[in-house]
């Protein structure tokens, strides 16, 4: 039943994990190759990263389903601004016409990530290309936490089957299942990891209901099931999860107390402020996501504690 990759994201003593939420969201493009390459060159070991298919079911990392009109430009070489266009509606030749280097400051979205590099000529990566990286020799420490996002205009079972199973093949055909976590907020998806009998643990992504948003990111909790009980990580545990992932303003000690009763590891999302990185090493969770790996490194640092074994 133990995984190796869950042990790469647990923690211990002396040692919270750091996990680059996006590659390094917030230096440099969000899931480009440029920010997968710069996280691993500081020592952050463990990635994640968003999957979805285009038309014709290759896989390609990129967040929102109707691609970010204030992070990528169109051939024209001009921010997408409202054009509606769905990565499900492309065909990976089209998704190789985009830009993913710059963020539109004029928009809430580039707003927060004041601090971004603006680069030209990034591409929108596959899945496969982030596959073939870490499969170097050099990074063969490295694990992979693959979120997986079902539309919500289209999470169908048929829609479910397919993302697993084309995610899951081509992680398998990379050799890679033993380093990777399969992660998601749509609990049906996880369990449909479970039905296909895929050989890799699955991770429990969380949000309450009374927070807002991130803004510019497409809403989870549509597909999220209604967690109305008392213990989420009970929760989590019953459906055959083997990490828990709350939103960092949601967990309490006694829910992550609870979830190591279960023998879950924990790891928080995506706690970037200098206070919030504080309170969770307090909290002493095993992972902490984030786009800012340098300043999570730096106050773990400072406190005598490792991120890396
Ligand atoms: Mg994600």
């Amino acid at each position: 039943m133990g995984y190796a990759q869950i042990d790469a994201f647990r923690g211990d003593a002396n040692t919270i994990r750091v996990i680059g939420h996006r590659g390094a969201r917030g230096i440099l493009p969000e899931n480009s190759m440029i920010g997968f390459n710069f996280a691993l060159s500081i020592g952050i070991d463990l990635l994640e990263f968003d999957v979805l298919l285009t038309r014709d079911n290759v896989p390609v990392i990129t967040h929102n389903h109707e691609l970010n009109a204030a992070a990528i430009r169109g051939p024209d070489g001009k921010f997408l601004n409202g054009a509606g266009v769905r990565v499900a509606a492309l065909s990976i030749d089209d998704i190789k016409g985009f830009d993913i280097g710059r963020l539109d400051g004029h928009t809430d979205y580039g707003r927060r990530f004041p601090e971004q590099a603006q680069i030209d000529g990034v591409r929108l990566p596959q899945l496969s290309e982030l596959l073939q990286l870490v499969s170097q020799p050099q990074y063969q420490h490295v694990c992979l936490m693959v979120e997986m996002k079902s539309d919500p205009n289209a999470a169908d079972e048929k829609a479910r089957e397919k993302l697993v199973s084309v995610v899951a093949n081509a992680i398998r055909q990379a050799g890679l299942t033993n380093r990777t976590l399969l992660h998601s907020f749509d609990w049906t998806l996880l369990a449909e990891c479970k039905k296909q009998g895929i050989d890799m643990p699955t991770s429990f992504l969380t949000q309450s209901k009374h927070h807002a948003d991130d803004i510019g990111d497409e809403s989870a909790l549509h597909i999220m099931p209604n967690l109305s009980t008392l213990s989420i990580p009970d929760e989590v545990k019953k459906a055959g999860g083997a990490l828990w992932c709350p939103h960092f303003r949601d967990i309490s000690k006694d829910q992550l107390l609870r979830a190591k009763d279960l023998g879950l590891c924990v790891a928080v999302w995506t706690v970037n402020e200098p206070d919030d990185i504080d309170a969770m090493i307090d909290l002493h969770v095993d992972a902490i996501v984030t786009d800012y790996p340098g300043r999570v490194q730096r106050q773990l640092s400072d406190r005598g504690w490792l991120w890396a074994r």
